[in-house]
């Protein structure tokens, strides 16, 4: 099988070039676009498995890309945003990004993102052909059958709500999800204090599957954007 080809979408020349340099240093095949246009045709000329996407594109703003991108292609897309706006992140992850990097970043954050990236890739491929009844993540398995959550063997007792939340940060593993996403897919709304109940319910539910709810292992806090469920190696 062929290298994956990772398409680098970034208008400011000097950016583009860091991030080219940094994955020559890998030896990743990759392809480069300078507008939103180049980077759909590419995207479905190029076949590439990763997007790199820089929200602030001369031709387009970043989010309509992923729109375009998504429906016809479930590649995972990291975008780079220059704003530290959360309202961006949100906005990208809701059109259906899988995680964004915040500029300016380093060559090893982007070579870490794209690792993990590429794991997950990996990992879907194994997955699909593979049981998809039990999901199963370290030390926390899920029984969809039975509807049973264990964490090192031992039966955890979630309410409807946490079960619902658990099994929709599984499904979505390595992915980051959008408060906005998440209380859509739970409660069908996205209303501000629906994000509050989020919060009390991912607490709880903290406490249930986290050893240390300080340090958590298995979900992460993305604070003002939303949370992911880690894979834990
Ligand atoms: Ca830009």
């Amino acid at each position: 099988m062929n290298d994956p080809v990772i398409l680098v979408v970034e208008d400011d020349s000097a950016v583009r070039n860091m991030i080219a340099a940094a994955l020559e240093t890998q030896s990743y095949a990759y392809c480069l676009a300078e507008t939103g246009g180049k980077a759909i045709e590419k995207a479905a000329s190029q076949k590439p498995a990763i997007m790199l996407l820089d929200l602030g594109l001369p031709d387009m703003d970043g989010s309509e890309v992923i729109t375009h991108v998504r429906g016809w292609s479930g590649m995972p897309i990291i975008v780079i945003s220059a704003r530290n706006e959360d309202s961006e992140k949100v906005r990208a992850l809701d059109a259906g990004a899988d995680d964004y990097l915040t500029k300016p970043f380093s060559v090893d954050e982007l070579l870490a993102r794209l690792r993990s990236t590429l794991r997950r890739l990996q990992y879907m491929k194994t997955a699909d052909a593979e049981d998809e009844r039990r999901f199963q993540n370290g030390g926390l398995l899920i029984d969809y059958d039975s509807g049973c959550v264990y964490l090192d063997d031992r039966e955890l007792h979630l309410t409807p709500i946490e079960y619902k939340l658990l099994c929709l940060l599984a499904k979505n593993v390595g992915k980051v999800l959008a408060h906005t996403y998440i209380t859509r897919e739970i409660w069908g709304t996205a209303w501000d204090n629906d994000v509050a109940s989020l919060r009390v319910f991912m607490a709880t539910l903290r406490k249930k599957i986290e050893t240390d709810t300080t340090n958590p292992r298995y979900i992460q806090t993305h604070v003002g954007v939303g949370y992911r469920m880690l894979r834990i190696e």
